[in-house]
């Protein structure tokens, strides 16, 4: 792998932490958007990104001056893609906009320059034709708060040179990321494969009334060494995105337990704003939610 030049494509929630971490890591960043004023917000958020990787990190002021120096912006897509060796596709989870960025972007970019998306839910074959060049896509899928949760999923589709996979997975590591190697194609990554049953058990079990919400978390965590039960971690990953991802599952499937999570989901929790650890309530109050006292696990 000999990346020097990464450009970033979208600057929201994802894109700015993932431009941010490979600035900080020695690589020359673009930062790309659809607009200039979209990017002077990431230039700002960029510097309260600074003051999380100090405390976290104990990154050093002069880290994050040569981070912020490695920085590049542009709005202009032919710009920005002109030197890159790599393209991060951090635009929003919709498929008509993705599928219109790569449109744009197959014609922009020149040859050798490799695209990764950061889809969460989208699969890399379902937009490898796009690209017009599939050999040279591949998924790169990272977690929030990448600096913290520093893992990249690196997944294949069948048409993925192995090459770009291998460099792809030396190029996550060399941006501080445990790489995981994805060999074929799966929807929800490991990570998801792995928690969504979890989680919608946990809800279920809720719903149904079979356990109460400590109760299920502690058997969690007592059972197998966990910080913390599903219940904690949904308010990590906030009720709104739990709650319309099961409202999508009960709307399709009917099923009358998803229905009953979903009901539930709204008027307990999202009519009363309790969002989860971003407004401070959720299953948990926060700070210090319960599961985090001594005596919850007795
Ligand atoms: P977001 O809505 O916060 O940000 C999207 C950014 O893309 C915005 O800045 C928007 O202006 C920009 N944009 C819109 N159209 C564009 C275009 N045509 N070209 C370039 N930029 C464009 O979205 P997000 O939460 O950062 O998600 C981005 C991707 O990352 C999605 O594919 C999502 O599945 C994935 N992801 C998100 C998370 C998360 O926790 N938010 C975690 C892992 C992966």
């Amino acid at each position: 792998m000999n990346f020097k030049n990464i450009t970033v494509a979208g600057s929201g929630v994802l894109g700015y932490q993932i431009a941010f971490q490979t600035a900080f890591h020695g690589f020359n960043v673009t930062v790309y958007d659809i607009s200039d004023e979209i990017l002077e917000q990431a230039k700002g958020k960029f510097n309260v990104l600074g003051e999380a990787f100090k405390k976290d990190l104990n990154a050093t002021q002069k880290q994050l001056n040569a981070t912020l120096k490695n920085l590049n912006y542009t709005s202009d897509l032919t710009t920005a893609v002109k030197n890159a060796d790599l393209i991060i596709e951090a635009v929003p989870e919709n498929l008509k906009i993705k599928l219109g960025f790569y449109q744009k972007l197959s014609k922009a970019a020149p040859e050798k320059t490799i695209f990764a998306t950061n889809s969460s839910s989208l699969l890399p074959s379902t937009l490898a034709k796009k690209t017009g060049r599939p050999e040279k896509f591949i998924a790169l899928h990272f977690a929030n708060e990448i600096w913290k949760h520093n893992i990249a999923e690196v997944m294949k589709h069948a048409g993925t040179s192995p090459q770009v996979f291998d460099d792809v997975i030396d190029f996550a590591k060399a941006i501080g990321m445990v790489a995981l190697p994805i060999h074929k194609e799966q929807p929800g990554y490991i990570v998801n494969s792995l928690l969504m049953p979890l989680l919608s058990s946990a809800l279920e079990l809720w719903a149904n009334k079979i356990s109460d919400i400590k109760t299920i978390d502690k058997t969690w965590m007592v059972a197998t060494g966990a910080p913390m039960g599903p219940f904690g971690i949904l308010d990590v990953v906030g009720i709104t995105t739990v709650y319309n991802i099961n409202k999508i599952a009960a709307d399709s499937s009917k099923s009358p337990i998803k229905i009953k999570v979903s009901k539930k989901l709204k008027k307990e929790y999202i009519d009363k704003g309790k969002l989860g650890t971003t407004t401070g309530k959720g299953f948990y109050t926060y700070p210090d939610p319960a599961f985090e006292k001594k005596n919850f696990l007795k």
